[in-house]
């Protein structure tokens, strides 16, 4: 390589510096290989700045490898840019790896955990390898990296790996320049690193590293439940059992709420489920997310896994630790978090104890510290491309790159639901963990602790702030509290519409559909259902659903039937109404009927809301499909659930619905469906009906307003796209009225992405002189 690319025989001297995620990825090993191979003399260092590399040569060297750098990086490296200077020769001859620095810049990238290679798992699997069966193998193409960083630059001794120390193989492998685990911080093996054991319920030891998994094993088969110990929290883990899923239900309360499994392999996967290239591709990718893939149905798994649902959440073996627990008698585990209810995901073995106590049999745990929790991630695949539903572990904390560059830092607080935090550094969103629901002491104490690492981890101190609009959203209660010199409130649905528009980088005037649950907006309603004109600074409302009264808050949202009421009693006369109401309710919700009604005919000053969800919790109930949530969204998700597979058939005849000057009025849709209801009409065709009323309004809506604005780029966002019927026939639909749809890339639709978007936001207002909220009136 270097005879081909000598030429002028002189000697320049380069200095480069390299910003992105190039820390823990053997970004080090393969320069120091690279600038050999090209004959240069020089050195690179890991700084908390990113990586700086001095080389020298000849001007053709130089270049091959400038170019060899930026096009064939190591695998998990991303490079995002690269800035050469040249410097007076130095006269290096060798090429040499020097010592990390620390500085007080810390802009380097830390990068993601990564799921564990196929290189490693040979190695696991091979009885004369020192790695053989040993949980923690990692190399610098795979293993934890921000799970268990404490600091930066990453180096061993920041890390939770700083109390294990090398044995003489492994420190051979670390500072061999040829081998894998060149500089890879995690590096261990069973002389030296981490140690698995199980302990029972009292946190008596029943087995040591030698005989933990055939122990796990056969207890999964006896049927107990085992909490797991993984890289970002706890899961407990059974068989897949009707009995064994029920009594895991039953421990954990939790009724409804689908369960993921984990499988053995795609082989595995693909017994169970549906999966196209796209879908294989996410399952084995270095993030590993959870993906919610088609059942087949035959062979058929215990309903108890996912009730209701013909889709299931799948996820690959993305440690060692899990690799090994399904390389025995099961091909296929559940695996859920373990994270009680309202709490965030428990990631120390002694809260595991505590809190698991009643739920697992045994803990299957080791003394690698978790320093940051990190949940699962989810995703579907839409026309060949992952879309997010959850971002979280494999993805955080790499950078969402922006197409501006803030001249400050910025930090979007999320929302209350699905929280994420945001803090904007330049020309990157660093997007947090999935933190969940801020509802609890617990919770906050978990977001402000995420926050104060991240900040503490880039040193960052925000001096603009977006947060939601929410007057009692927990999480706008802590911004209020945190010190920004200019804070901003953002209308929930504006924030939705934004962080499409961002993650698109796209900065102009669009329309935004956005369908979504609970969003506050100014005039005190609940929003949900509106088609926005706007950008990053300002919106305009061009349409919303006709406002339904939400009959006792948060009551209504928990109770999807009591939404159904409350769409018929705006239809009909009081009286004719209530006898409706009596004979679909009445049976199943004697007590709770009487007091609902009260509640409705005492008071016109109701809260209002226009929200999707609701709208498809009220159609839901009114189709028995279910009247109460027992998680987030259910009624919706079954809903959806019944259209699935009608994707290649043709629109229904939609129901009658009106589109006014502002509003879209689905009112008579519902003394449409009981029509329908009474002929006996299959559910699936009524719920395909009433999606593509939806859809029809919807895009009708849309269309009008593009042409009144003339604008064709529309972008998508809020939770209810995740409805992949919802989402396929209204794009298909737009395109074919020539619209531009913006969907998001790196972001879900729900609120886990809001978090760009009040970021956005807030800094856009921010540069164009907007005065921010002081605290009084925010
Ligand atoms: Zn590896
Ligand atoms: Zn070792
Ligand atoms: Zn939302």
């Amino acid at each position: 390589m270097a005879q081909s690319t000598c030429g002028s025989k002189e000697k320049l001297c380069w200095q480069l510096k390299i910003n992105g995620t190039v820390q823990g990825v053997g970004f080090r090993p393969f320069i120091y290989n690279l600038a050999n191979d090209c004959n240069l003399g020089g050195w690179i260092n890991n700084s908390s700045a990113g990586v700086m590399i001095e080389v020298e040569g000849t001007y053709e060297n130089l270049v091959f490898f400038q170019q060899q750098l930026q096009n064939n990086p190591p695998q998990l490296a991303n490079i995002e840019s690269v800035e050469l200077k040249p410097i007076p020769s130095r006269g290096y001859k060798f090429f040499s790896i020097a010592p990390s620095k620390t500085e007080n810049l810390k802009t380097a990238l830390i990068p993601a955990d990564a799921a564990v290679c196929n290189e490693c798992l040979e190695e696991i699997l091979n009885p004369l390898d020192r790695h053989y069966l040993y949980p923690f193998t990692n190399c610098t193409q795979c293993g934890p990296r921000f799970t268990i960083i404490k600091d930066i630059p990453y180096d061993r001794v920041n890390t939770t790996m700083s109390s294990f120390a090398l044995c003489p193989d492994c420190s051979e492998d670390y500072g061999d320049i040829t081998n894998r685990r060149f500089h890879a911080q995690p590096v261990a093996c069973p002389a030296c690193g981490p140690k698995m054991e199980i302990i029972d319920r009292k946190g008596i030891n029943v087995t040591g590293p030698e005989n933990w998994l055939s122990f796990a094993w056969k207890q999964l088969l006896a049927g107990k439940i085992l909490a797991v110990k993984g890289i970002g929290g706890f899961h407990l883990a059974c068989i897949a059992d009707q009995h064994v899923v029920e009594l895991l239900r039953t421990r954990k309360k939790r009724s409804g709420k689908p369960f993921a499994v984990m499988c053995r392999d795609l082989e595995a996967v693909n017994k169970y489920c549906h999966l196209n290239e796209t879908e294989k591709q996410t399952l084995s990718s270095s993030s590993a997310p959870i993906v919610l893939l088609k059942l087949k149905g035959t062979p058929c798994l215990p309903q108890s896994i996912n009730p209701g649902l013909s889709t299931l959440g799948v996820m690959l073996p993305y440690s060692p630790l899990h690799f090994l627990l399904l390389q025995g008698p099961l091909e296929l585990m559940v695996l859920t978090s373990a994270n009680p209810t309202d709490l965030p995901i428990l990631k120390d073995n002694h809260e595991a104890l505590e809190y698991l106590h009643g739920i697992a049999d045994y803990f299957v745990i080791h003394n690698r510290e978790i320093n940051q929790r990190c949940d699962d991630s989810v995703a579907f695949c839409y026309n060949d491309k992952p879309l997010l539903v959850r971002r979280s572990r494999g993805f955080v904390p790499n950078p969402i790159i922006l197409g501006f560059n803030a001249r400050e830092i910025v930090l979007g607080i999320g929302g209350d639901m699905k929280n994420t935090f945001c803090l904007i550094n330049k020309n990157q969103a660093i997007l947090s963990q999935h933190l969940g629901e801020i509802n609890t002491v617990e919770a906050e104490d978990h977001y402000l602790e995420s926050l104060n690492h991240i900040i503490k981890f880039y040193d960052l101190k925000p001096k603009i702030l977006g947060y939601d609009l929410h007057p009692i959203y927990n999480a706008s209660r802590l911004a209020k509290n945190l010190p920004a010199e200019y804070k901003y409130a953002v209308q929930h649905h504006h924030g939705h519409l934004a962080s499409c528009l961002t993650d698109n980088h796209y900065h102009d005037k669009a329309l935004g559909i956005i369908l979504d649950g609970t969003g506050y907006g100014p005039d005190e309603a609940i929003w949900g259902f509106e088609i926005l004109h706007g950008d990053l600074l300002d919106y305009q409302r061009e349409y919303h659903q006709r406002y339904t009264p939400l009959l006792g808050g948060e009551y209504s949202i928990n109770n999807p039937w009591v939404m159904a009421l409350s769409y018929l009693l705006e239809y009909y006369s009081n009286r004719e109404g209530t006898e409706i109401i009596q004979e679909l309710f009445a049976k199943d919700f004697p007590e709770e009927l009487d007091l609902v009604l009260k509640t409705a005919s005492k008071s016109r000053n109701h809260v209002k809301t226009s929200s999707c969800g609701r709208l498809f919790d009220a159609v839901s109930a009114l189709l028995g499909i279910c009247h109460v949530n027992t998680y987030e969204g259910q009624a919706a998700i079954e809903l959806g659930e019944l259209v699935i597979d009608q994707l290649d058939n043709k629109a229904s005849d939609p129901y009658p619905f009106m589109i006014s000057q502002s509003e879209i009025d689905f009112l008579t849709i519902f003394p449409a469906i009981l029509e329908d209801l009474k002929k006996n009409k299959d559910l699936a065709l009524i719920a395909k009906r009433f999606h593509d009323t939806v859809i029809k309004a919807v895009t009708s809506a849309t269309l009008i307003t593009a042409e009144r604005r003339g604008l064709k780029t529309i972008a998508l966002s809020g939770g209810s796209w995740n409805n992949p019927y919802l989402l396929t026939k209204t794009v298909n639909i737009l395109q074919a009225h020539g619209m531009d749809i913006l969907l998001p890339k790196n972001i879900p639709f729900n609120d886990g992405g809001l978090c760009l978007g009040q970021a956005a936001i807030a800094y856009r207002r921010w540069k164009e002189n907007v005065p921010g909220c002081s605290d009084e009136n925010s």
